[in-house]
């Protein structure tokens, strides 16, 4: 069935693709049901108080598909899925693919703000989100929501019900009075070419667009991610990044179910109930946000916990820099996984047998053999190996288009059909990139392009630096100038001239130095897990002008 907004591949690539099996023509549910078929009786899925084998995780999948249903929601219906690292998530996701409705992935950071934008976008049906999470009382936003969407009647609280929301757990127990629910979902199930679910942009200008995805090409993207970091059926993944972001639902939950591998919900980022986690449940593997692969690499008691279990540890959603893989090499001692991945389905990773080099300072070659990766030049062209360019892909894995949007669809592709990704890259003769920048993430000082990641990559390998991020700031003299925010590691006393001697030791140039320092505990983080530019920005605006107006 298709969906309206959806950009449909064109005949020729999708038969290509399916005649090759690069799309294996199964659905998410079906790939859900693989595992539980293959594995009963195998743990599955662990949260903070319960533990599902696959048979036990498929009942309560099955039944809370077959009363969304019951409740008058129909195959192709948008779903907001806004649920926290818990149990809930993995049996909601699958339960909302098996009912052949498409899910909008949200996370629990997204404001209210972005919410009402997302929900006007994709004009859903029904939204699943908590009661209550840790201090936050969800009830309000739901009101203003629904104001807005008079066609959202469908609110399914996980935690307790309220008068005109449903109770996500007496919901699942409907579900078991249901006849006929195997026949049931049989006839909903959905074509693998149909979108299965719409991911927000993690962008960190302007508000999100959705990048729809249909069951082929993400399934795409599952195998073969799940294969770059040889995930198996012995797996126990730990999932320690937000649910609701595409890094976590990617690489650690539907990878796992792939190969019927173990999943640990964690809902927490501190380092101690990481490190515990990883103890008491034997982890093999996980996957981070560079910011978060830093605060466990940092963490001065990583000694008094038992991480020998720990062999794989993927890092994706933002630059990681060399000083960081060897941090964690070291620390944690898990091979790391340096990794780049779009909501839109280009995907890049290093392997196993590669040199430290290749994984500190690459993103390793694209996942699929079958996705083809080039840079190219302002006009459009591909640029010749080695040098930079905008990193450009299409293939069996990547998206056709943004949700709704052909607008944006304009400038994100070539004509040719080429999705250009905004990231700048070189691609060396082994075929590895190199994120070398941003197009969008630049400073222009008196005319001259600086890549805020080049400024941020000298920055952090100061031994005292935990995490920068670096933004332009209005100066009179060259149009911009550059801000550091810096998260000194714990413990350490930084100020500028520290910074300053260290950039002239590595011999940078001088228009990489800042213009102003601001030494913050946290620095703030997109919902994707990234450094929120757009707050950062905000806030130099706001401390130069009131500096100015003291003056
Ligand atoms: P999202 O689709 O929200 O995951 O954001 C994708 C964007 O994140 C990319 O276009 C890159 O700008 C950035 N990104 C992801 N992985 C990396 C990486 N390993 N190095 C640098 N940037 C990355």
């Amino acid at each position: 069935m298709a969906l309206e907004g959806f950009v449909p591949y064109s005949r020729e690539a999708a038969s290509l693709y399916m005649k090759r099996r690069w799309w294996l023509g199964i659905t998410l549910g079906d790939l859900f049901d693989k595992a539980c078929d293959l594995y009963p009786n195998k743990e599955a899925l662990v949260g903070a108080s319960k533990r599902y084998t696959f048979a036990a995780l498929r009942r309560e999948v099955d039944k809370l598909a077959g009363a969304l249903l019951a409740h008058g929601l129909k195959p192709g219906d948008r779903v907001l899925l806004q649920l926290p690292n818990w149990p809930e998530f993995v049996i909601s996701y699958f339960a909302l693919q098996k009912a052949g409705l498409v899910v909008v992935l949200l996370t629990v950071d997204h404001t209210a703000r972005e919410i009402a934008h997302l929900a006007r976008l994709t004009s859903p049906r029904g939204w699943i989100l908590p009661r209550r999470y840790r201090k936050t009382d969800c009830v309000p936003l739901i009101g203003q929501v629904r104001a807005e969407n008079p066609a959202l009647e469908t609110v399914i609280l996980a935690g307790e019900g309220l008068d005109d929301c449903l109770d996500l757990d007496a919901l699942i127990e409907e579900g078991g009075r249901l006849e006929d629910l195997g026949l049931m979902l049989e006839e909903v199930r959905p074509d693998p070419g149909d979108v299965c679910q719409i991911l927000p942009s993690g962008g960190t200008t302007g508000l999100p667009k959705g990048a729809p995805r249909t069951h082929n090409d993400y399934i795409c993207n599952v195998e073969y991610k799940s294969k770059a970091w040889d995930m198996n059926v012995t797996d126990v993944c730990l999932v320690a990044t937000t649910v609701g972001h595409n890094l976590a639902l990617l690489v650690c939950v539907t990878a796992a179910v792939f190969h019927g591998a173990k999943i640990v919900m964690l809902d927490s980022t501190y380092p101690e109930d990481f490190c515990r986690t990883v103890q008491e449940e034997e982890v093999t593997c996980t996957g981070l946000v560079p910011t978060l692969a830093s605060r466990i690499a940092n963490f001065e008691k990583l000694g008094d916990f038992d991480l020998e279990s720990l062999q794989k540890v993927y890092v994706g959603a933002a630059k990681s820099f060399p000083e960081l893989v060897q941090k964690v090499e070291s620390n944690l001692g898990g091979l790391y996984f340096h990794a780049f991945g779009m909501v839109e389905g280009p995907c890049c990773q290093t392997r196993p047998l590669d040199p430290f080099e290749v994984r500190a300072q690459t993103i390793g070659r694209p996942i699929c053999p079958y996705d083809e990766f080039r840079t190219l030049d302002l006009q459009g062209r591909p640029t010749p190996r080695g040098t930079e360019g905008e990193l450009a892909a299409k293939g069996p894995g990547v998206f056709t288009g943004y949700f709704r949007n052909p607008q944006a669809n304009l400038s994100a592709f070539t004509p040719d059909g080429w999705f250009r990704t905004g990231d700048l890259a070189v691609i060396d003769e082994d075929g590895n990139i190199r994120i070398t920048g941003r197009i969008k993430d630049i400073i222009i000082r008196g005319g001259e392009n600086i890549a805020a990641e080049e400024v941020e990559e000298l920055i952090s390998s100061h031994p005292g630096v935990e995490y920068v991020a670096v933004v332009g700031m209005p100066d009179p003299d060259f149009g911009e100038a550059i801000c550091a925010f810096i998260k000194p590691v714990s413990g350490a006393r930084l100020c500028e001239a520290d910074i300053i001697e260290h950039l002239r030791q590595t011999g940078a140039s001088k228009i990489f130095q800042p213009k102003r320092f601001e030494f913050i505990n946290e620095i703030p983080l997109t919902a994707a897990g990234k450094a929120d530019k757009k707050v950062l920005r905000q806030a130099v605006m706001e401390r130069t002008r009131d500096a100015e107006q003291k003056q």
